[in-house]
């Protein structure tokens, strides 16, 4: 049976810091599904179509990857899906804590399905969607942080 792992996240937008969280858990798992939340309680810059489009860009040369949006429970998705894991990235010691807890409530409603955690490279451990949506609109470059699909994109949607 193919080994695969869902990496769910709001992705808003879709940093470098998770493209090398999806690169590095393909030398694990043979098909890794990038899967955009619905419905997050955040509220969203871009759209869920705008971010899964932008998504699909950055890996159009890696036929492992899949790009997909779901709402609902994420293990009834992984069920749905097929997959045995969830990839999560863990950055500074910040992230641990909500972290531990949703693996934890996962883990109580589908003892099944695992999550498997990376950890941040150094050079990207900084970098969060957040930071990224506060720097673009003042006209900060942000070509160092994401793709350059989300540079575009960023352009036509500030109008700059
Ligand atoms: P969520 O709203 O689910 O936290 P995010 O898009 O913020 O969605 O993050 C999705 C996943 O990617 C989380 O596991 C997060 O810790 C991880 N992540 C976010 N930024 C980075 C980064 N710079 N390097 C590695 N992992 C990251």
């Amino acid at each position: 049976m193919k080994k695969i792992a869902v990496f769910p996240g709001s992705f808003d937008p879709f940093t470098n810091g998770h493209t090398d969280i999806v690169l590095r858990s393909l030398e694990v798992f043979e098909e890794v599904v990038v899967a955009v939340l619905g419905n997050s309680q955040k509220q969203a810059l871009f759209s869920v179509e705008e971010r899964k489009v932008m998504i699909a860009e950055i890996f159009k040369d890696q036929p492992r990857v899949k790009v997909d949006s779901f709402t609902g429970l994420l293990v009834d998705y992984c069920a749905k899906v097929g997959a045995s894991n969830i990839v999560r990235g863990l950055r500074a010691t910040s992230d641990f804590d909500y972290e531990a807890q949703m693996a934890l409530m996962n883990q109580k409603l589908a003892n099944n399905i695992d999550t498997f955690f990376l950890m941040a490279r150094e050079q990207n451990s900084y970098i969060s969607s957040t930071l990224v949506k506060q720097v673009a609109p003042l006209g900060g470059d942000v070509s160092m942080l994401v793709s350059q699909v989300v540079v575009d994109k960023f352009k036509v949607k500030l109008g700059k």
